[in-house]
């Protein structure tokens, strides 16, 4: 047997008390301190450290044990037959192993049933004579509480079977749960009395179920679907499929979606067909459960001492998970802006290995307390890199090292500094190479002069060999400097130079993206060079004429005006205007007749959220500016529609619980009258 080392055994004893708390907080408070799926990987992580030191396993390890203990408002129930819980696969391989397995107990092969694994809460609702006498929480999976009262007002629960000559006892087993629209109409009703809004639709159920009022429970609309029925044994019923089929003639709600598979090759197009359909059903699913069909065989493989052998939730990948920190790196981009980066132990997330995570900058870093060493929680951020969430200080080790920023520049050794009213550190050095490589990157990327074949390893070649200070000064390069260049032929050397003197065709919006002035994204370019048409206007611009810009506040004006007194900037407009790129020219003066466009979303405030459908989040808030409405990036009372696209993110709860209405992208295209 292993020996394990004292970070082992500090790393397991650690995880069960994080664990443990966590359960506790979920089952029984009804308020997770973590996301399901961060529990689960942690929950992962002890289960494989105790069955490689299995002389480390304790009989209170969460591992051991199925739930929490009941509360104790309520009467506790003993199951006649356990309600355990589902072992989890995360992926098809792992769904695969779990198959082979069963199948080395029992040589056989099975047809499986696919359902929809629904985010709720487990009841046990018995019947006698036909007629609903009890209805149980799982609790530990052994005892539960008797909710019996709070069931009879789930109006989808029948009260009587639709059975002609039922049996003594029948047990029915199934997911009570919330709707979306409901748990959305209850968090908005819980913010505007000043409550706390639930966490989720699967704790508001479970709370909602354990409320002493049961007239609560029936203003909340719960809803129940039916996964198990336990009958006399009668030899009747032999398979699961055909039991779902029996509880519907009975008068339940069963999920429509559910499939007859006949081996793992179906089971795995289910799972893909619901990763992406899931999101458009109007409650929460958080995987699928496939069970095998044939009741006979299920009997025959019975259970283990936490789950059935004969069934397996196969989970969908997560949006939050927790990894180690192992280094912290510092990047500096083309602002100067200090970035630290956690470098972290590989992990999976929403479907892509993950080993770099944005800290953003020193305030974040100091609000999260970060030591090297530490266990966070990363999550992706719309599109942008992961970003870490969270520090688990319970999980770390006693020799992590706290994390500080630097004082000097990691790529210029200047000193840094900390504007009093920004958040970021910044390198102020005009020579640093790393605000130089940034400036030439961004210059050549797809919206601004969209320069093929200039990426930022070319970029660091060329600055580090002098070639470049500046982006005027690709206009001066020549085949014969690029040919000198490390694995750069003349063949690269001359597409190279054709692609910068293309870019010199580039509009003037483009141009001035390009340039780089800060808050002065590819939106607000187009919104500046259409009311400046070119750079002679722009540059003669005072702070109020730029102000006065639909969709320009004053700390972009205050920006772009502060850009043009700086002599270097003077100096690189008038090179780049000599070697002839499109600085704009002098308005035409407007026909009176052209019709002024309209402008519907005057005076509205939005925020967006998740991947739109068809447009890109830049053409969307285009849109929404040019028909004379505003987008902010956080939403507060003020905000007055959240369009909301594919995957959105927690700002959705917080329009949610604010009131703010949501709109889709087709909605908004409608408002716009397209
Ligand atoms: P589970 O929720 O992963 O799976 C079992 C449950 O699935 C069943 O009890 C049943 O209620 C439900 N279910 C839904 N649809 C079903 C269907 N069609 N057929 C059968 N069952 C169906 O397991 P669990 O034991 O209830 O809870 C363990 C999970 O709870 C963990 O994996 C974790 O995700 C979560 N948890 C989270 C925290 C936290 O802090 N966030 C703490 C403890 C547990």
């Amino acid at each position: 047997m292993q020996k394990p080392t004292p970070e082992i055994q500090q790393r397991l004893q650690q995880l069960r008390s994080q664990l443990q708390k966590a359960s506790y907080a979920y089952y029984v408070l009804d308020a997770p301190v973590m996301e399901d799926a961060v529990y689960d990987q942690l929950y992962r992580e002890l289960q494989d450290l105790e069955t490689e030191y299995p002389q480390l396993i304790t009989p209170d390890s969460p591992t051991q044990r199925v739930g929490e203990s009941p509360a104790t408002e309520f009467v506790s129930v003993r199951h006649n037959i356990p309600l355990y819980s589902l072992e989890n696969a995360f992926n098809m391989a792992e769904f695969a192993a779990w198959e082979q397995r069963w199948q080395r107990i029992v040589a056989t092969a099975a047809a499986y049933v696919c359902e929809l694994k629904i985010d709720g809460s487990a009841v046990a609702l018995t019947y006698e004579n036909g007629v609903l006498v009890r209805g149980a929480t799982r609790g530990d999976g052994v005892t539960g509480e008797d909710i019996t009262q709070n069931v009879r007002a789930i109006r989808t629960i029948p009260l009587r079977l639709n059975w002609e000559e039922p049996p003594p006892v029948v047990e029915v087993r199934g997911e009570v749960f919330l709707p979306l629209a409901e748990f959305d109409r209850i968090n908005r009703e819980r913010a505007a009395a000043g409550e706390l809004p639930f966490a989720n639709p699967r704790n508001a159920a479970a709370g909602t179920l354990r409320q002493l009022d049961p007239r609560i429970v029936a203003d909340r609309h719960l809803s129940f679907f039916p996964y198990n029925l336990h009958l006399p044994a009668s030899g009747e019923i032999t398979t699961h499929w055909s039991s779902l089929e029996l509880l519907a003639g009975f008068g339940f709600q069963v999920n429509p979606h559910r499939q007859l598979c006949p081996s793992l090759a179906e089971v795995k197009g289910y799972y893909d067909e619901w990763e992406e359909r899931r999101r458009q059903l109007p409650y929460m699913t958080d995987g699928v459960v496939v069970k095998i069909n044939d009741l006979a065989l299920q009997a025959q493989l019975g259970f283990t001492q936490k789950f059935p052998r004969w069934a397996i939730a196969l989970k969908y990948q997560a949006q939050e998970v927790p990894t180690v920190v192992e280094a912290v790196t510092v990047q500096v981009g083309r602002t100067g802006a200090l970035t630290p980066v956690a470098e972290l132990k590989p992990v999976l997330l929403a479907g892509t290995m993950v080993a770099r995570a944005s800290l953003h900058n020193r305030d974040r870093v100091a609000e999260l307390d970060l030591h090297i060493g530490d266990t966070v929680i990363i999550r992706k951020a719309g599109e942008i890199i992961p970003e870490v969430v969270l520090v688990l200080p319970e999980l770390r080790p006693a020799n992590a090292i706290p994390f500080q920023m630097p004082t000097t520049c990691p790529e210029c050794g200047a000193t840094v500094i900390k504007p009093p009213d920004e958040a970021v550190t910044r390198c102020i050095n005009g020579e640093c190479p790393a605000i130089i490589r940034g400036a030439i990157v961004h210059w050549a990327s797809r919206n601004a002069l969209d320069i093929n074949g200039l990426g930022e390893k070319l970029v660091i070649q060329l600055v580090e060999q002098k070639l470049i200070t500046s982006v005027a000064d690709l206009y001066d390069l020549t085949v014969e400097q690029l040919a000198t260049l490390e694995r750069f032929g003349d063949k690269s050397a001359r597409k190279l130079i054709a692609a910068i003197e293309k870019s010199k065709m580039q509009p003037w919006a483009r141009v001035l993206y390009g340039l780089g002035i800060r808050h002065v994204g590819s939106v607000n370019a187009e919104l500046l060079a259409a009311q400046f048409p070119s750079v002679e206007l722009l540059r003669s611009a005072s702070q109020s004429e730029l102000e006065a810009v639909s969709g320009i506040g004053d700390i972009i004006a205050r920006s772009v005006y502060e850009w043009f007194q700086v002599t270097a900037n003077q100096a690189m407009i008038q090179r780049l205007q000599a070697h002839g790129l499109q600085m704009g020219s002098l308005p035409v003066p407007q026909s009176p007749r052209l019709p002024v466009p309209p402008a519907p979303l005057i005076g509205k405030t939005f925020v967006i959220t998740g991947t739109l459908p068809t447009l890109k989040r830049d053409e969307a808030k285009l849109m929404i500016v040019q028909a004379g409405g505003k987008v902010t990036n956080s939403i507060s009372a003020k905000t007055d529609y959240l369009l909301v696209g594919a995957e959105p993110g927690s700002k959705l709860l917080k329009a949610q619980s604010l009131g703010v209405s949501c709109l889709s992208e087709s909605e908004l295209l409608a408002m716009l009258g397209n």
